[in-house]
């Protein structure tokens, strides 16, 4: 099977310490990307970190594919003990960082410690410098970036940063590459802020070869050039009106399912803004949205859907230049726009202010500096409802995406189990249930499916392959590219969401934390027959006697 190669790097960002260790037998079972993250931060993270402590760490992996040219792999994976959710999670980035990486000729990056003195570390593919820069404290995500073009020639597809809500440790902050592009849900931004590591860059000259068979990855590439779908018009928000008429736009706090100005906030109204085209490193598909208002100057690269839906619909207003402004201010700041757009839509909710897209960008700003009100918001949801007197709509700690459970009952059900929280990328069944292939109503008989989109999306996250380019990397063409049968893969998959549950386990997480805000049909029967199907127990737990065969030995007494 193809695996990523190259040795783990770890920096230890107090010590100021760097260490090699070869991981090949690893990386082979492991492939790179989420599944190698996972199985090394499940056995060095201890248990009971505590997700700010200098025990917790961070991953940056990538997988194979990084390690060619092929479409819809400009992505990077980054793996650690999430302070919103308190469990293990994955995040998944674009952009111009993964070539970048690959070329330092290291597979996986492990930032531990903290830091007395804000800190930029600087990986090449001669060693690891490490620079105080205090200068940076508070700066913005573009500051950091000029900074570091200024000082050391390297541009923003050579970094990764944090902003002021980084630093601040708002419970989702996320890290940032290219300046626009997020290591969005979980807040791991907070991690490296917590940290003091405020920015990595990544120089070098030695992208290991790589050859992948040709036949298929030409035709991938050809297909993403010449394909005329919405999507590559429109990004994410070319579903906006299809999902709104479906009745999954939450609006309004979850008030609502459909929101009445959705026009002006769908994808015809941001591919009005878009000036230009946008991609991802050797993506021929080129998807992203930069996108500029011309009366009042605003710029920034989307909103994709979910953030059209996060500042959009469910803060009630109706404007893609408020979207686009809390876009990138979110971007800028360095927060996930999902968590915080759902957090300020709470707040509106509790001062009867749906529609003020004033207040709600001078919240964003509150947040990030836990200014005010902001100091509470910059918690989540989960422990700022009570006070704000709200609903808690969050599954484990994190904010629901869009693509309401309550009406497509299968993603409910996945929002309900995923390791991850109310993220939608974990099992895409929504996909499914839009299409008709699955009923949206009811939630008995789907366990198996979506056991089966979990592991799938497992392994896509661990290949790597963007969540985009699932009709042209097809199942068949995933077996030829890395030389394996699907059934192989997917034991990958499935492999990375049992370690991501054992861990959760061991910090006290049950069948208690599968659990929805809202009522749908036959949950508790169908998380049973989930449990059955993953070969849990009644409680949601993995058995022991599972973990030989999970996890890969990584443990440091190798070094
Ligand atoms: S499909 Fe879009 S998001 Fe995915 S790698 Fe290509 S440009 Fe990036």
């Amino acid at each position: 099977m193809l695996s990523a190669t190259g040795p783990l790097l770890t920096v230890d960002a107090g010590e100021r310490t760097t260490r090699e260790t070869v991981i090949d037998d690893v990386l082979e079972a492991t492939v790179g990307g989420r599944a190698t993250a996972t199985a090394l931060a499940h056995e060095r993270i201890p248990f009971d970190a505590d997700p700010f402590g200098p025990e917790n760490r961070v991953y940056l992996s990538t997988g194979p594919l990084q390690q060619s040219q092929m479409s819809f792999t400009g992505r990077m994976n980054m793996t650690g003990l999430s302070p919103l959710t308190d469990g293990l999670v994955s995040t998944n980035a674009g952009g111009y960082l993964s070539r970048n990486f690959v070329a330092t000729g290291y597979s996986v990056l492990e930032v531990t410690g903290e830091s007395d003195e804000l800190l930029a570390i600087h990986v090449t593919d001669t060693g690891v410098e490490f620079e105080d820069v205090p200068e940076l404290e508070g700066a913005t995500v573009p500051e950091t970036s000029d900074y570091m073009s200024d000082h050391h020639d390297l541009g923003p597809e050579h970094c990764i940063a944090i902003g002021p809500a980084g630093e601040n440790l708002v419970r989702f902050a996320s890290v940032m590459t290219f300046d626009s592009r997020a290591f969005g849900r979980g807040g791991l931004g907070a991690v490296l802020g917590s940290k003091n590591v405020k920015c990595v860059t990544f120089d070098g000259d030695v992208a290991p070869p790589l050859e992948i068979p040709n036949p298929p990855e030409m035709e991938i590439h050809r297909e993403a050039a010449q394909s005329d779908d919405r999507m590559r018009r429109q990004g994410t928000t070319g579903g906006t009106e299809f999902i709104n008429d479906n009745f999954s736009l939450p609006t309004r706090y979850f008030e609502g399912y459909e929101f009445e100005d959705v026009a002006a906030i769908g994808g015809d109204a941001v591919e009005e803004k878009k000036y230009t085209k946008g991609a991802c490193s050797a993506c021929a598909y080129a998807c992203k949205l930069p996108t500029r208002d011309e009366a009042t100057g605003v710029e920034t690269e989307g909103p994709e859907f979910e953030t059209v839906y996060a500042f959009g619909s469910l803060q009630g207003v109706g404007d893609i230049v408020d979207v686009m402004r809390a876009n990138e201010l979110c971007d800028t700041l360095g927060m996930d726009t999902i968590s915080a757009g759902v957090t300020v839509a709470a707040y509106l909710a509790s001062e009867g202010e749906f529609g003020n897209a004033a207040l709600a960008q001078d919240l964003v700003e509150k947040i990030a500096t836990r200014d005010g009100v902001g100091e509470q918001l910059a918690e989540g949801v989960a422990r700022c409802h009570d006070e704000l007197g709200v609903e808690d709509y969050t599954v484990k700690g994190v904010e629901f995406a869009a693509h309401d459970g309550r009406v497509l009952h299968g993603q409910g059900l996945s929002y309900a189990v995923a390791n991850r929280g109310a993220d939608h990328m974990y099992a895409s069944l929504l996909s499914l249930e839009y299409s008709g292939q699955l009923d949206p109503q009811g939630t008995l008989g789907k366990a198996e499916t979506l056991v089966a989109e979990e592991n799938h999306n497992a392994f896509r996250d661990t290949g790597i392959v963007c969540a985009f380019g699932d009709d042209y990397v097809t199942d068949e063409r995933l077996e030829t590219l890395f030389d394996a049968d699907y059934a192989a893969l997917m034991e990958v998959g499935a492999r990375t969401v049992q370690l991501e549950r054992h861990f959760n386990n061991q910090r006290g997480f049950d069948r208690d934390d599968d659990e929805l805000p809202y009522e749908i049909p036959d949950l508790e029967d169908s998380i049973t027959e989930y449990y059955d199907a993953r070969g849990w127990s009644e409680d949601g737990l993995v058995p022991e006697s599972a973990l030989e065969s999970l996890a890969p030995a990584t443990d440091e007494s190798r070094e």
